[in-house]
């Protein structure tokens, strides 16, 4: 059997941290048992839809680098198949139209709640024998269903909680209900991994299926995902669109392998590649209890796959984020310089925002700004001083390298009798403006005896 599994996202707004990670379960599922994984954007709902949305769905599951197999299924676009559906049990005499008016069905509600009964249709309309109205699904009244899940166990609940649902509202529209059963049985789904606030649905669409006669597909109910304070995760604890993370610096590696973390486990492996996920994915190894959101743990793995990366691909990603920040496009010079400083550079990047900020030293143009107070320390005339004096010994040396610049500089010291970092501060503040950045001797080599010469002079003026 060819396991098959779909992401079936609302398009009611972006794509958030839940939808994600239920994406992603589903997408692992799926590699690991060499099946597929399906994309259905359920947008029967018109008012609450929008292309915007659809859009930014789309755009967010590609940079999350979740690729669906076989074109995107539109649920309005199958709306026709769900009518045929839903004719064929009226016509098979298991669903039945109803006509109570809405105030009926709000008086039903609130006798069944002072009675302490479960709220529900009491399916007074059953017998009628009506021929327009709202469709609604006959459903046994005595024993229960049982649902084996592969994530909960074993849930069962009585058949007299579950009334008789509409499955066409009197407009002759689908409900969302029918639509969900009748798209996953044509797609051939076999798993659906979704957030256990799809339970209770499930019991319903059991029904469905049975009335249909199809097998209904192996059911995963995983836990939502909470905050730090252990409330459902919102807004307020980080709860954004897939894109804003990108927006932030992450890198769609680390989401992806924070987002499976978060409720997935092998053991106390914390970093998981790709081709890791897809060997090890099974669905007995998702979590029971809800899990909890933590920014730190992102950042920590992101600045993992930021040392992990591709040196050129740091660059193309941080060069539309440079030019931003400093205006102007990065000449072809200043692209060299980053390249050769990214492996310092990368050591201490938690986003992609960060790599930026720490790279922007080498776009700088003259007079370098000192930029922080740490950094006026060492700007006073002492350290001026120091460097201009440094500067001829500079202009002799030939060989420039990290070494020979080592050399000059300790040589100098001794010399002078001051230690060493009285020297390599100010070459620091001079060539990047504060007092951190990679080695000092590693930035005068990259940018080579003209610009530093450059930068010095200009600092000692
Ligand atoms: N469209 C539903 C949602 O966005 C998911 C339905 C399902 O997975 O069965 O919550």
């Amino acid at each position: 059997m060819t396991i098959i599994t779909r992401f079936a996202p609302s398009p009611t707004g972006y794509l958030h941290i839940g939808g994600a990670r239920t994406a992603l379960f589903n997408y692992y599922f799926a590699k690991h048992n060499k099946g597929k994984f399906l994309l259905r954007i359920e947008d029967t709902d018109q008012e609450r839809s929008s292309q915007e949305a659809i859009d930014a769905i789309l755009e967010s599951m590609k940079w999350l680098g979740l690729n669906w197999d076989q074109d995107v299924v539109f649920q309005s676009k199958c709306q026709k198949r769900h009518t045929q559906i839903a004719a064929d049990l009226y016509k098979q005499g298991k669903a039945y139209y109803c006509q109570c008016p809405k105030e009926q069905l709000q008086e039903m509600r609130e006798t069944a709640m002072k009675e302490g009964r479960q709220p529900g249709y009491d399916g007074r309309c059953r017998d009628k024998g009506h021929t327009t109205g709202a469709l609604r699904l006959r459903t046994p009244d005595e024993g229960s269903v049982n649902i084996e899940d592969e994530i909960q166990g074993k849930v069962t609940i009585q058949n007299d909680h579950i009334d008789d649902m509409v499955i066409l509202r009197s407009d002759g529209t689908p409900t969302y209900m029918l639509s969900v059963v009748v798209d996953d049985h044509d797609m051939g789904i076999t798993h659906i991994v979704r957030g256990d606030d799809h339970l209770t649905n499930a019991f319903r669409q059991y029904h469905l299926y049975s009335a249909m006669g199809w097998t209904m597909p192996t059911m995963a109910h995983m836990p939502l995902i909470h905050g730090q304070d252990g409330a459902k995760l919102s807004k307020r604890h980080g709860a954004l669109g897939a894109e804003t993370y990108r927006d932030m610096g992450f890198l769609p590696e680390a989401m992806r392998n924070y987002l499976l973390r978060l409720g997935w486990g092998y053991g106390d492996e914390e970093i998981i590649s790709d081709a890791r996920a897809t060997e090890l994915f099974t669905l007995d190894r998702i979590g029971k209890s809800p899990s909890r959101f933590d920014l730190k743990k992102l950042e920590h793995l992101n600045a993992h796959y930021i040392r992990e990366s591709d040196n050129d691909r740091l660059l193309k990603m941080i060069t539309p984020l440079m030019d931003e920040k400093l205006g102007k496009s990065l000449s072809d010079t200043q692209k060299s310089w980053i390249l050769q400083g990214m492996d310092g550079l990368k050591q201490r990047a938690k986003t992609l925002i960060e790599l930026a900020d720490n790279a922007a030293f080498y776009a700088y143009d003259l007079p370098i700004e000192i930029r922080d107070e740490k950094a006026e320390k060492f700007a006073d005339t002492e350290s001026r001083s120091i460097i201009k004096n440094l500067i001829g010994d500079l202009e002799n040396l030939n060989e420039w390298t990290h070494d020979s610049l080592h050399t000059v500089a300790k040589e100098y010291s001794e010399k002078q009798d001051l230690k060493l970092v009285k020297i390599a501060q100010p070459i620091r503040v001079a060539l990047t403006g504060t007092t951190v950045s990679p080695g000092v001797f590693d930035v005068l080599e990259i940018f080579g005896k003209e610009e530093s010469l450059k930068r010095l002079k200009d600092f000692a003026r």
